[in-house]
């Protein structure tokens, strides 16, 4: 049996361990280059206000360094603002797979391999956080899968609040909802249990994804709404 420490994602031994890829990453990364090879953190440009490459945007979209997507949604004023999202990665089909061993197999180790890099972005890039959100779950989703993969990434973040933004609206799958529910963006996805909390704070809310943005700005409303002065969001991958 080969010696040596296992990649948490492949299971495969890690013989030669260099780390001049990434310098988020540092020497409690259990996960191996071939795995790491396979990530596409991003970099370059990017829209201000959702974080997406500007790359994978048509040029004709973009209208002062903002893809199209954040000018609709700026010009959604029923909802309270969100001051940016920016994402760490590509969802790519490696990302995908790492992240379906760690949602629906429940692999906590799988998605621990992304603490430090959390806890350091945070660090570095939000002084001005008050509070970091971990994007709830529903009731019903949290009892089937034991645990919030966006909590478990904050484990080591001391200015983590878990319990304040609440899910009211239980996310069904796509399938199950008629094309009109799917466009209708003004359903409340969240209410907050406690305002005295975020009266006036700067917060940050932290998920796994940004699609189409719905769940950051419904966030970003909700917390708003209650008393908050700024929410930032931050995702792991911006598809
Ligand atoms: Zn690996
Ligand atoms: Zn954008």
């Amino acid at each position: 049996m080969a010696q040596g420490k296992r990649c948490v994602w492949c299971e495969e031994v890690m013989n030669s361990v260099s780390w001049e890829m990434f310098s988020f990453f540092e020497e409690e990364w259990n996960v191996c280059n071939e795995c790491k090879s396979k990530l596409a953190p991003i970099s370059g440009e990017i829209c201000l206000k959702c974080g997406r490459p500007l790359s994978k945007v048509k040029r004709e979209y973009i209208l002062e360094k903002t893809c199209l997507d954040c000018q609709r949604w700026v010009e959604k004023s029923f909802l309270n603002g969100l001051v940016h999202n920016r994402s760490l990665f590509e969802y790519n089909d490696f990302m995908k797979h790492v992240l379906t061993l760690y949602k629906y197999r429940g692999d906590a180790e799988v998605g621990r391999a992304f603490n430090s890099m959390f806890s350091k972005t945070i660090t570095k890039s939000y002084k001005c956080i008050d509070f970091v959100i971990p994007i709830p779950l529903s009731i019903e989703r949290l009892y089937d899968r034991g645990f919030n993969q966006c909590d478990l990434w904050l484990e080591k973040v001391p200015n983590r609040l878990s319990n304040c933004l609440v899910r009211i609206h239980h996310e069904e799958k796509q399938s199950k909802k008629t094309r009109q529910e799917r466009i209708n963006r003004s359903v409340k996805m969240f209410r907050v249990s406690n305002d005295d909390l975020i009266k006036g704070k700067t917060l940050l809310i932290l998920d796994d994804l940004y699609t189409t943005g719905t769940t950051a700005y419904q966030a970003a409303d909700a917390l708003g709404k209650s008393g908050a002065k700024a929410v930032y969001s931050l995702t792991l991958c911006r598809s």
